[in-house]
């Protein structure tokens, strides 16, 4: 992998530096919980797509394991924005992880401390480019997906991954490109990263949450997309297998592998054994979204922008924004930046400041020695 710096524990290391002990709990017992995010290189700049829903999940998944991620937020958001520009990634996925480190090996994590890194990766189409336009061939799992009387299954966390592992590694090894896991009553779960939408008579399926899969934030995406064109969502469906063979479409979604068709079966090609129409719409729609870098869903912009401003204005002096909304924070900005007097041997003209996505202060040499280095925006010259 190609990556120069992870964030860790509050720090940026280097690749190799970015190691744990071989006694940390969460290797011996899968106490971890994490995150897969994707930044989309847009017109706007980078956008994390969802990432405040995507941090809502991560803190939720911490709960039942009684975890304290020590970081909030803003911080997490703002080692991601970092990471983003040091390795250059406008279009990334992300990998947020918190764990329990090494107190002691009992099973009770106790008092063993909550290590928490980021890495961003460079990573195209999860199932392969072509499997986004001719769909994946899939089978269906003799593993089942567990249930969450056993384990949560709202919760990301890294010890049960082992269950999507086995699932996919048989799948491969049996020549198909992905699993579909039926849950513990026999009724359709999930793909081993992917949440399953179904399409029949023009109306889509996707199996309720209880149902035992994760509250994929795609999935929500795809949903809000398809009921926005029109379309009747059963967004609580209990899928029986026989029902995958006879469907019109089938699609997975999820962060990693985006909408992708599913083409077959174990070998029974569904509708025309290509991606369906509704799925291409569907399909089309998320990209547009991703892609768009549309602030309403690419919310760490706004973020990215309040906690820029916020630490101009520590910069500056001025009074501390209430993290009020953005066009607040904007207005405020340009409003009082223009006047601005020297200050700690800057002059006005050395203060360069628009919030509509860039806030930076440059040195006589135009070098950026305070840095808003927000990478959504566009790059002014
Ligand atoms: N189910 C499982 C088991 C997953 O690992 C993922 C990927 N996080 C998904 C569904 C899709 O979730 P999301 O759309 O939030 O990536």
């Amino acid at each position: 992998m190609d990556v120069g710096t992870i964030w860790m524990d509050g720090e940026f290391v280097d690749w190799e530096d970015a190691q744990v002990h071989v006694l940390t709990h969460g290797l011996h017992y899968g106490t971890g919980v994490f995150e897969g995010v994707r930044s989309y290189d847009t017109d706007n700049g980078a956008a994390i797509f969802r990432w405040e829903d995507h941090l809502d999940r991560l803190y939720q998944s911490a709960k039942p394991y009684g975890m304290e991620i020590p970081f909030d937020r803003e911080e997490l958001t703002e080692a991601t924005l970092e990471l983003i520009e040091r390795e250059d990634l406008p279009s990334c996925y992300i990998r947020p992880i918190a764990f329990y480190g090494y107190d002691m090996l009992g099973l009770n994590p106790g008092d063993a401390p909550v290590k928490v890194a980021i890495a961003v990766w460079p990573w195209g189409a999860y199932l392969g480019e072509e499997a986004l336009e001719e769909g994946v061939d899939v089978a269906i799992s003799s593993w089942r997906k567990f249930a969450s009387s056993q384990i949560p299954t709202n919760a990301k966390t890294t010890g049960p991954y082992v269950n999507s592992v086995l699932a996919s590694l048989e799948a491969e090894e049996n020549g198909y490109t992905e699993a579909i896991l039926l849950n513990k009553e026999g009724q359709v779960a999930e793909g081993p990263g992917e949440n399953l939408f179904l399409v029949r008579d023009g109306e889509i399926h996707t199996p309720g949450l209880a149902e035992s899969n994760l509250d994929g934030i795609t999935r929500q995406t795809v949903i809000d997309l398809a009921e926005e064109r029109g379309y009747t969502v059963h967004a609580d469906a209990t899928i029986s297998r026989g029902e995958l063979y006879t469907a019109d479409e089938l699609f997975f979604s999820g962060t990693a592998a985006e909408v992708t068709p599913i083409r077959s079966v174990d070998d029974t090609e569904i509708g025309s054994g290509t991606k369906g129409p509704v799925t291409d719409e569907i399909q089309q729609a998320f990209f547009d979204v991703v892609e768009s870098g549309d602030r309403r869903v690419h919310v760490v912009h706004r973020e990215a922008e309040v906690a820029a401003v916020r630490r101009l204005d520590r910069l500056v002096g001025l009074d501390q924004l209430d993290g009020g909304i953005v066009a607040d924070a904007e207005e405020r900005v340009r409003d009082r930046v223009a006047p601005l007097e020297p200050l700690d041997g800057l002059v006005a003209e050395q203060v360069a400041v628009e919030c509509d996505g860039f806030v930076e202060v440059r040195d006589a040499n135009c070098r950026v020695i305070y840095g808003h280095t927000c990478p959504f925006a566009p790059r002014h010259q």
